[in-house]
């Protein structure tokens, strides 16, 4: 969460500065702020908002620097205001600050940095740093050894990059726990949190890890160890280009990446089969594809819409490899003292790779020395570096927050998984084959469903006030009925809930009456017929249905007031299918809502706080 961005060389960095803020808004927007080198003074300017309400406060102001910091804010400590919002500086003014995560222990250290005279502004925890530097620099430290001191004092989570009116022409940056790269251009620097900032003006880029800061001035750098040993470090190559991370005449992020999925899926699948011996093949579990083959349990940990991923995963890895297969949010793994074994394998999905409570879980996994594997679409992320292998997904960046090819691309990637496992084990070629087949189709699949989007923009019409929403859905289309709910949720406002078809009449159905809409997603299936019996639960109860149905059932549309139709696929593939609907209901009714699609409110794109 939060998004920074930093520039030293020889360009006036505001318009630089600004662009990059754009680029991460996606991160986190409730405020925003800049902070620039100008004539031995910081100068700096805050805006609660939108990056266009900085924009528009920083049009009349004289701003001309060519070393500066910024931030965009998801508040963690202290509310949303133009005194909370970043950078922070300290009481004389000499240091300013950009930091993403949490200084836990910022309380003592705030309370012990009062008694010594520092006066605070803010009622965030990241204030505490610029005042720790500061008086690391009052006591005769230079920039790079007060950042290292700080970095010793703090406990919790950090990406920062800070300037220092004593020092002109240097930037240092450090990270732990949140994510930090370092683009490298001529004669010039950009820190940022993510590529996305940085990439209209190199595409070198270098990595850095937890505990560990880098000093800049225009034409060099150095990167030290919280140890203040040298680090020597691979420059690595971005190979995706701007038009990726813009909306290509879309109105919204959110949209584009829905009508992207015939791509994404394909890129996910593109080199990833093996004809001849009817599987998939994985390029990134190579090198631990022998205690793959004996590991006795998988368990799954991830968050939000990922941990919707690894519920389908779990089926997966059950029905087609008979692997027993768990799935954990990361957030309760991470600190329920988990009974791991060294034949187990924990895999985390996560779009970012930053996940603070996924990365925390598959360090936990580590120490109890479980093979690690990581589902991630951000290449280079630190889950990515850090889990034994993994795969990436190749979707593509996802800017809209709420997540949509991510998902259908971790779906495939699972399927992919879960096929050269069950190849591993007992499944058949045969049954490999015809896999591989529906895989392969699924683009084209997807095309078609696209064609529904008329009745789906009715539908949205007519529910675009309501108050409350049910996702149904049995086997496979559970978690895709979750999903159906959580979109909806995330963009629109409206209460939602997901359920499994069958539970309803243990709760839900309380709820049920004429004003009621519920999304029953009752594909061709095994249990097809128990499904059906919900359905004429709800209609007794005069609830509205909205069914996903099997292209070619007739029978579904005498039961249900609306009918959305996906194209037949293999049960264990309907859900990469049957959720695209659910993702453009929940856009257009926030569309109609007047809802802001591509940043909901409270919401986040790369949840790097826990
Ligand atoms: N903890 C800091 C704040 O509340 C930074 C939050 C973030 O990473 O977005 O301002």
């Amino acid at each position: 969460m939060c998004g920074i961005v930093g520039y030293i060389g020889k360009k006036n960095s505001k318009c630089l500065l600004m662009e990059g803020l754009k680029r991460l808004e996606y991160r986190g927007y409730d405020s925003s702020g800049i902070a620039m080198l100008n004539d031995g003074h910081i100068i700096c300017c805050k805006a609660v908002g939108k990056i266009s309400n900085l924009e528009s406060k920083l049009q009349n102001a004289d701003f001309d620097s060519n070393i500066g910091i910024a931030h965009t804010r998801w508040a963690t400590h202290g509310e949303p205001n133009e005194v909370n919002a970043h950078p922070h500086t300290d009481s004389k003014n000499q240091v300013a600050v950009v930091h993403n995560g949490i200084i836990e222990n910022y309380a003592e250290l705030k309370k012990d940095l009062q008694k010594k005279g520092c006066v605070f502004k803010s009622a965030t925890d990241s204030e505490v740093l610029a005042h720790l530097i500061a008086m690391f620099i009052d006591e005769g430290c230079g920039l790079e050894e007060a950042v290292r001191r700080t970095m010793e004092q703090i406990e919790g989570t950090y990406g920062m990059a800070v300037i220092c009116v004593k020092y002109p022409n240097k930037m240092v940056a450090a990270r732990n726990g949140s994510p930090l790269i370092v683009g490298l251009g001529d004669d010039e620097f950009i820190v940022a949190s993510d590529a996305s900032a940085v990439v209209e003006h190199t595409r070198q880029i270098i990595y850095l890890n937890d505990h560990e800061l880098i000093t800049l001035n225009s034409q060099d750098y150095i990167i030290k160890t919280i140890q203040d040993i040298h680090v020597h470090k691979s420059v690595d190559n971005i190979d995706w280009d701007l038009g990726k991370i813009e909306k290509a005449g879309y109105p919204h992020f959110m949209l584009k990446e829905i009508f992207e999925q015939p791509e994404s899926i394909h890129n996910a699948m593109r080199g990833r089969f093996d004809d001849e011996e009817c599987t998939a093949h994985l390029g990134g579990l190579q090198k631990v594809k022998d205690r793959l083959r004996k590991t006795k349990r998988i368990i799954i940990s991830a968050c939000g819409t990922s941990w919707h991923s690894a519920l389908i995963g779990e089926y997966l890895f059950e029905d087609l490899a008979q692997i027993p297969t768990e799935v954990e949010y990361a957030s309760e793994f991470r600190y329920r003292n988990p009974i791991i074994y060294e034949d187990d394998t924990v895999l985390l999905i996560t779009q970012s790779g930053e996940t603070a409570d996924t990365l925390a879980a598959l360090r936990e996994a580590k120490r109890k020395g479980a093979l690690t594997l990581a589902i991630c679409n951000v290449v280079g992320s630190t889950i990515a570096r850090e889990s034994d292998a993994g795969v990436y997904l190749h979707a593509g960046p996802e800017i809209g927050v709420a997540s949509t090819k991510a998902f259908t691309s971790q779906l495939t990637v699972l399927s992919l998984a879960a096929l050269m496992l069950g190849r591993m084990h007992n499944m058949s070629p045969v049954q490999g084959e015809r896999i591989i087949t529906a895989l392969r189709n699924l683009p084209f699949q997807i095309e078609q469903i696209f064609k529904a989007d008329k009745i789906i923009k009715e539908i949205a019409e007519r529910f675009t006030y309501a108050q409350n929403f049910l996702y149904l859905g049995r086997g496979y289309n559970f978690p895709a009925a979750l999903e159906g709910a959580l979109k909806l949720k995330e963009i629109s406002y409206i209460h939602a809930e997901g359920y499994p078809a069958a539970e309803m009449k243990h709760g839900p159905i309380a709820l049920i009456n004429e004003s009621m809409p519920v999304v029953f997603i009752a594909t061709q299936d095994a249990i097809y017929d128990k499904v059906i019996s919900n359905i004429e639960e709800v209609k007794a109860r005069k609830g509205y249905v909205i069914a996903i149905a099997t292209e070619g059932d007739e029978k579904i549309s005498q039961k249900a007031d609306k009918v959305i139709y996906i194209p037949d696929t293999l049960p264990f593939l309907v859900p990469i299918l049957s959720v695209i609907p659910l993702q453009l209901l929940a856009y257009y009714i926030a569309i109609l809502k007047g809802c802001n699609v591509d940043q909901p409110r409270n919401l986040a794109k790369s949840v790097t706080v826990e």
